[in-house]
């Protein structure tokens, strides 16, 4: 099922109308979305009131959307009843939308409350892309204070890892850059660690950013967090990091889920850091999300800032991010509505 067609291919909704209605609503669907067909003013009523029984211009139903000052969740039910998360959150200088590749995901991180309650399906591409419309859409009526009010910034950081649905992922970056006109740097695709996946990103025409989530540098400890680790270990997964780098000459982040007890130590943070320099890498560090199926908890303040000054002082460039979504269960992690609500 595709919610949003194929830029190529809206003219086959117009049938019997001249070629220039396929650009007006290519325009519509991606480059000025609107949340109803009724706003599609340059159309005539009767090619809208046709749009509008193709349940146009998103096939997905909104079901429920959550919002604090400068976030917003939204939960969105596909016709199956698949549902997608996609949080919004407001900066100063960008708008960043974090979107879902995947209902649920395969890859069973124990502290994701994605991988803890499995797997799904894919989403495809328009699926997708429709997100990003949709976030537009809504920003262009609501937007939030004091940021863009368009979608500056994607990050595949929702549910799913982008990488294991590499051809619907890669088609929806396709229409975001040609079509939506975002810049491929301002597209950040994280993976854990899939390696076939981050090899073909590395030949892909567009600059994109890539995050690479590690959560520990010792071995037998990462297979315990990301059981992927057993089939793509570490060493490779960092290689395949530095040939992304060398290939784009983008600077790599390594994402870092910081949980008490279990990856908080100065010997984590040294291990870390050696592999940032190498490869010249950002680290971002995140503490733990509670997520309901795990006793795992994040580590105290002095335990979090004495593993950010380790890392500053072995030489890697290191950000704290903030927790951003918590209050409303939209933060990293947090995002798992499967089963329980279908
Ligand atoms: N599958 C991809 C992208 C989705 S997860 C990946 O793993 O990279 C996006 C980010 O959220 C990852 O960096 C992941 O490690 C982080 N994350 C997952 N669960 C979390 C939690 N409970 N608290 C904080 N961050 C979490
Ligand atoms: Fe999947 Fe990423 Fe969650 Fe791991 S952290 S289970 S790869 S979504």
């Amino acid at each position: 099922m595709v919610y949003l067609t194929e830029p190529e291919r809206l003219g086959e909704l117009l049938e019997g109308e001249p070629s220039f209605r396929t650009n007006q609503l290519r325009e519509w669907a991606y480059v000025h979305p609107v949340l109803s067909t009724d706003a599609m003013t340059n159309l005539p009523t009767d090619v809208r009131a046709k749009l509008a029984d193709q349940h146009w211009p998103f096939v997905v139903e909104l079901e429920q959307s959550t919002a604090s000052r400068d976030t917003v969740k939204w939960l969105f039910r596909c016709p199956d009843g698949a549902p997608i998360e996609t949080v919004l959150m407001g900066y100063k200088n960008r708008t960043t939308l974090c979107v879902s590749s995947q209902v649920g995901c395969a890859m069973g991180c124990t502290f994701c409350a994605t991988g803890q309650f499995g797997f799904d399906r894919h989403l495809d591409a328009g699926e997708i892309a429709a997100q990003v419309a949709y976030a537009n859409a809504y920003l262009a009526a609501s937007p939030i204070e004091h940021s863009p009010d368009r979608v500056t910034n994607v990050v595949f950081m929702g549910m799913g890892e982008p990488l294991a649905n590499y051809r619907h992922t890669i088609e929806a970056i396709r229409r975001m850059v040609e079509t939506m006109g975002m810049s491929a740097r301002s597209i950040t695709v994280s993976t854990v660690g899939f390696v076939p996946g981050m090899k073909k990103l590395a030949e892909e025409p567009w600059p994109l950013s890539l995050a690479v989530s590690l959560h520990s540098t010792i071995p037998a400890e990462r297979s315990l967090l990301v059981p992927l680790n057993d089939r793509y270990p570490i060493d490779m997964v960092v290689d395949a990091a530095r040939e992304y780098y060398e290939a784009k000459g983008r600077r790599i982040s390594l994402e870092w889920t910081l949980i008490a007890g279990e990856n908080d130590s100065d010997e984590e943070a040294v291990g870390l850091a050696r592999i940032a320099r190498q490869i010249h890498a950002h680290v971002n560090v995140i503490a733990l999300n509670p997520t309901p199926l795990s006793t795992d908890t994040a580590p105290d303040h002095d335990t979090i800032r004495r593993f950010i000054g380790t890392l500053s002082r072995e030489g890697a460039n290191v950000t704290l991010r903030d927790t951003r979504g918590q209050e409303i269960d939209a933060a990293c992690g947090q995002l798992r509505l499967r089963a329980e609500s279908m």
